[in-house]
């Protein structure tokens, strides 16, 4: 069988080996992590030194976070002692924080807890912010990483989003950005 090779949008070399972004860009895999790896070490930096926490969850955006970051943490299973830590590293994709503002907009409530937050002296850090979960997926594939979990989720904001995002491949990354700049407001 004949495969055309396609041309990387990083190292602009030609493979036939290839995935894409959440806006369909064609990558070659080193390309790829290379990618995520420096979306989430941009929002990772000035946290050395610090207690840190991350947060579990059964999604491939945990096992991205688990090994890309290299300062010292420990996995939480909820927040309730958050306060002992300096920053808790939250494992939201752009499709989690669309969610949680389409949410709270839906239910009428002044929207809270975007972007990244302050809750008394604690940093709440959203590193995959520009990274969807579907990136995620590809990431873990990648490197090996098997994530069994179901998260096809039946919530009418997740509906909403996956149908809009059916005709405008970058909504999901455009609302996200929206939504952080919403929340600096
Ligand atoms: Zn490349």
């Amino acid at each position: 069988m004949f495969f055309d090779a396609m041309l990387c949008n990083g190292c602009k070399k030609e493979y036939k080996d290839v995935v894409r972004d959440l806006a369909n860009r064609i990558y070659c895999k080193p390309c790829f992590l290379r990618l995520i790896e420096r979306k989430v070490k941009k929002e990772l930096r000035g946290i050395n030194h610090q207690k840190i926490a991350l947060l579990k969850s059964d999604s491939a955006s945990f096992f991205v976070l688990k090994s890309i970051l290299t300062v010292p943490y420990v996995v939480i299973e909820n927040l309730d002692n958050y306060i002992v830590y300096d920053t808790v590293i939250l494992p939201f994709t752009c499709e989690d924080e669309d969610e949680l503002f389409l949410d709270q907009i839906f239910s009428g409530k002044f929207p809270r807890k975007l972007g990244n937050y302050t809750l008394k002296k604690t940093n709440f850090l959203k590193p995959l912010l520009n990274v969807s979960l579907s990136e995620c997926k590809t990431y873990c594939d990648l490197v090996g990483i098997k994530v069994k979990v179901d998260d096809t989720s039946s919530k009418i904001s997740r509906i909403f989003l996956d149908r809009m995002s059916e005709k405008n491949k970058s909504l999901k990354q455009s609302l996200s950005r929206f939504v952080q700049k919403f929340s600096k407001l």
